[in-house]
């Protein structure tokens, strides 16, 4: 075949196995070695562009519901400028659904920092209310690193541990590339993501096996072209603000 033809196989197969979940390692392993911390730059704000979809400014939490209550309002406390997870309340979605989108979010672990491993810190940012980057106070506390802050739960390690110590504000850059379904509802584009945690690159346009989950990694499962945007209650109170995406679709 052309030489050029060849290299482009070449490319593509090399993009899409670096893309991929490990099988090196089982899911959730504490062996596999802790990615490189590295310290980020100051924090730098990221205010909305023109064409962004604003879902909290804040003020309030208008632009949100419960999950586990439809129709009911997000009970998450507003202060300050920031929503704050109110354990037991439940997760939260935006009323606004979405598809491929390029999100920013800030978040702040608690503090002092209390519990260990993934009982310090936790909650995530679930694109479509499916597919979850991990958020947790990662800073000089050892998980599993499929696990950790920037992971995309239980499927992807972060390239680097970029945390910033509990109560200092960080930030996640997100670019995510929903699935494709066929008419037989079979997936023929796997979800993507990119992942910039305080600015570091943390994933790099990895290809998801599915829906994230814990202890399993469930295929995937059609579902509609646009859903919303969730945040976890995982008992701890993270906090949360200026969230904004652009949708890419
Ligand atoms: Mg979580």
């Amino acid at each position: 075949m052309p030489a050029t033809r060849a290299l482009l196989i070449l490319t593509a197969t090399a993009i899409s196995v670096n893309a991929q979940v490990s099988t090196k390692w089982p899911q959730h392993s504490t062996d596999r070695p802790q990615p490189p911390v590295v310290t980020p730059g100051p924090f730098a704000a990221v205010a909305p562009p023109s064409d962004a979809v604003v879902l909290f400014d804040g003020r309030s939490l208008a632009n949100w519901v419960s999950v586990e209550h439809p129709g009911e309002p997000a009970k998450w406390r507003v202060a300050n400028g920031y929503a704050e997870v109110v354990a037991k309340t439940g997760a939260i979605e935006s009323k606004q659904a979405f598809g491929d989108v390029q999100l920013h979010i800030e978040w702040r672990a608690p503090t002092p920092a209390t519990g260990e491993s993934q009982e310090r810190g936790n909650s995530g940012v679930f694109l479509m209310g499916r597919y979850e980057v991990q958020v947790l106070d990662s800073y000089h506390n050892i998980t599993y690193p499929d696990g950790q802050a920037g992971a995309i739960y239980g499927q992807f390690p972060p390239l680097v541990n970029a945390s910033r110590p509990p109560g200092e504000w960080q930030t996640y850059d997100i670019v995510f590339h929903r699935p494709r379904f066929d008419a037989t509802d079979k997936v023929t584009r796997p979800a993507r993501m990119t992942v910039l945690h305080n600015g570091l690159l943390v994933q790099d346009n990895v290809e998801l096996s599915g829906p994230t989950a814990h202890e399993e990694r469930p295929p995937y499962a059609k579902h509609a072209d646009a859903l919303p945007l969730m945040l976890q209650d995982h008992g701890d109170p993270v906090r949360f603000r200026n969230i904004w995406v652009r949708k890419l679709e």
